[in-house]
């Protein structure tokens, strides 16, 4: 046997890159999901060829300072959190500091930032390595060009599915995010055109009708409710306004997408015998929870969390729901901010 040695620092993100980036659509959500904790109110998304030829997402938030770019391209290098407690109330999308120095090991990755009051910085890395870091003008905030995603590792890029497979998965992320932050303005073009805008306003009945239609949010019933430890609010389709997929269903823990089978069955059993199986609503469900009742360090990518109260929670939104659509409320009124 060879002799123990440690692995190189471009080696060792290229590993961890392989549980962070699975897909383009991965990169796409960790990149906005840092605009949103930059506090960005605008955030724009552009990708051409699924993502593999370049993706960009533009933000308005806080900027990074220039002597902090190679932190936050070093892996487990996170401005979040600061220690164990934080850890487990985390308040942030992001936490692990992973994404960055991921990303930038299996792709070309520019960034163009700038924080308030400073001069505006440029960085380049490629496959890990920095190339070039020079003052530049930039508006404020922060804007990551990744280029030829996955160039180095020819492997991962045998295991992607049909552009159009990928195109879809990024559509889908940008979407469910959209609708968790009603507030921020987000863009999202594919080769210039643009695909869909939301407004910003905190409408979230105008968010759904950005992203699925008019005639998709005029179908929608608020939903609201809340215990001691949960407060659920959202948009539920009417029972006539059926999808034969669950893509439609968006839950936000937290302003997390998450994925949650027993909270997915939950929803179903709102709807009782008012929908058939095989057919499924829209929905876009946001729940607020001290987050000392989460545990969102389950997996890398964060869509699995753990979640204590996860059965009480259930048989709240099943109640939220049918509830809802008991009092058939009329849709188009005003809804408070998710
Ligand atoms: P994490 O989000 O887990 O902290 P990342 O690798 O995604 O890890 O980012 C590392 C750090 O870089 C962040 O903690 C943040 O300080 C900074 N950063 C990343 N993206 C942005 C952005 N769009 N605007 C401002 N700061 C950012
Ligand atoms: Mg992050």
């Amino acid at each position: 046997m060879a002799k123990i040695h440690e692995l190189s620092e471009t080696l060792t993100n290229q590993i961890a890159a392989g549980e962070v980036i699975e897909r383009p659509a991965s990169v796409v959500k960790e990149l906005i999901e840092n605009s949103i904790d930059a506090g960005a109110s605008r955030i724009r998304i552009d990708f051409t060829e699924a993502g593999l030829k370049q993706i960009v997402v533009q933000d308005n938030g806080s900027g990074i300072e220039a002597d902090q770019i190679d932190l936050a391209f070093m892996r487990h290098a996170t401005s979040k959190i600061n220690n164990e407690r934080d850890l487990f109330r985390v308040a942030t999308l992001g936490f692990r500091g992973e994404a960055l120095a991921s990303i930038a090991a299996v792709s070309q990755v520019e960034i163009l930032t700038r924080a308030s009051g400073v001069k505006g910085t440029r960085a380049e890395f490629s496959g890990g390595q920095k190339k070039l870091q020079e003052d530049a003008a930039a508006q404020k905030g922060t804007q990551i060009i990744v280029n030829n995603l996955f160039f180095n590792t020819p492997a991962r890029l045998k295991y992607l599915r049909s552009p159009r497979t990928e195109m879809t998965k990024i559509i889908d992320i940008v979407n469910r995010v959209a609708l968790g932050y009603s507030k921020i303005a987000f863009t999202l073009t594919n080769n210039g055109k643009v695909l869909f805008r939301t407004a910003g306003n905190g409408n979230l009945q105008q968010t759904v009708a950005n992203i699925y239609g008019r005639p998709v949010a005029e179908k929608m019933l608020p939903i609201k409710m809340e215990n001691a430890d949960f407060k659920i609010n959202g948009l539920i389709s009417r029972p006539e306004l059926t999808r034969s997929t669950r893509n439609f269903i968006s839950i936000l823990l937290n302003g997390r997408y998450i994925r949650n089978y027993q909270l997915n069955a939950a929803i179903m059993d709102g709807y009782a015998n008012k929908m058939d199986s095989r057919h499924y609503p829209v929905a876009v469900i946001a729940i607020k929870v001290d987050p000392f009742l989460v545990d969102v360090n389950v997996h890398p990518t964060k869509q699995e969390v753990r979640l204590s109260k996860e059965k009480e929670l259930g048989r709240l939104i099943s109640q939220a729901i049918s509830e809802a659509i008991m009092e058939k409320q009329d849709s188009l009124n005003t809804f408070s901010e998710i």
